[in-house]
């Protein structure tokens, strides 16, 4: 599918709930009141989406939420996804709070990769950043995953006490196991509106004093706007998606689904079509394709993070990410 700027979009993402174990500071206030059940897709709604958006095109599936690993039947429904024609890779991100119980199963539905979260090595500061004490449970699950095979990104959002000696310790992840590591900048969606971001070139500048091998890699690593370094003896890769300080948009590639049905043409930007309506009114097939190839092709041109007002309301958690 190619929207009006000549964009291939091949990339969807899907919310599979707004509820998470976690209340990140960045992300998702403590007190917000959850979407109720009936307004949520059904997973055999979601399905049925997904089935005639890779009909138009779509190849490339992550799954997210809010956390999709506290939605029930989530592995069975990764399962279906990895059964549509058309869909090349399905991939899910996670905090990875109850990741270990789960890596068998991802591994046995062939899973193509997953993205875990984390944004510090100090189990206080991750207390701090996420309002929950389970550092060791994502590690656990974290080191379940590298064991089993899957394929690791970890993605990091530095938070601004964060040390160029923590970045580094992050980044010796790429360099002790084959896990690729994204500093992603924070971005103001949300909770992360007015908080402070840390810059992807500050990281890499500190970077680069550690290790002096770093170089671009070009090797590709998934479908992402990330750019990725590696150095000798690094067997993953450390990556920066500077969405903010660097506007990528022009590549850009995805759409993504909320978990109410509400197709977002970006990111950052109001515009989108409700599916959720289309989807139980009885529409066929056919106009759901039509409505789902119309929307793409007016995917907005850009973010709008520099717009000082609030362009919509949603928090990261109930868009996705
Ligand atoms: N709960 C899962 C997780 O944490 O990976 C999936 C959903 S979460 C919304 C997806 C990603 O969005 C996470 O990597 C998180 O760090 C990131 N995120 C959330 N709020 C953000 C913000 N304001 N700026 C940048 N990234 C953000
Ligand atoms: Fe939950 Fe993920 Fe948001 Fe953290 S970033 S609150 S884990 S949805």
């Amino acid at each position: 599918m190619i929207d009006q700027f000549g964009r291939e979009i091949d990339y969807l993402r899907v919310s599979i709930t707004d509820r998470c174990n976690l209340r990140c500071r960045y992300c998702m206030p403590e007190d917000l009141p959850f979407i109720p059940h009936e307004k949520i897709l059904r997973y055999e709604e979601i399905l049925r989406f997904c089935g005639l958006a890779a009909q138009e095109g779509i190849r490339h599936i992550k799954v997210t939420g809010g956390e999709p690993l506290v939605r029930k039947g989530c592995i069975d429904f990764l399962k279906a996804l990895k059964g549509l024609p058309g869909i090349e890779h399905v991939t899910l991100t996670t905090n990875g709070v109850l990741l270990k119980e789960a890596v068998p199963q991802l591994l046995e539905l062939g899973l193509d990769g997953i993205n875990i979260s984390l944004d510090t090595l100090n189990p206080d500061t991750y207390e701090k950043i996420t309002g929950k004490n389970q550092f060791h449970q994502v590690w656990e699950g974290m080191m379940e995953a590298v064991r089993g095979g899957l394929r690791v990104k970890i993605n990091c959002v530095p938070q601004m006490e964060s040390t160029p000696e923590e970045w580094v310790a992050l980044a010796t992840l790429c360099r002790d196991y084959p896990i690729d590591l994204r500093f992603i900048e924070l971005m103001p969606i949300g909770r992360g509106r007015g908080l402070s971001l840390v810059k992807g070139d500050t990281i890499l500048t500190a970077l680069r004093e550690a290790f002096p091998g770093l170089v671009l890699d070009e090797r590709p690593h998934g479908f992402g706007p990330a750019r990725y370094y590696t150095a000798p003896g690094f067997q993953g890769a450390v990556g920066f998606i500077d969405a903010v300080s660097n506007c990528f948009c022009e590549g850009c590639n995805r759409v993504r689904l909320t978990s109410e049905g509400f197709l977002k043409l970006c990111l950052s930007h109001p515009d989108g079509v409700d599916f959720r309506t289309l989807l139980r009114s009885g529409a066929t097939d056919q106009e759901i394709r039509k409505a789902f190839q119309e929307a793409v092709f007016k995917k907005p041109r850009r973010h709008q993070f520099e717009l000082k007002s609030e362009t919509e309301t949603p928090n990261m958690s109930q868009i996705g990410g």
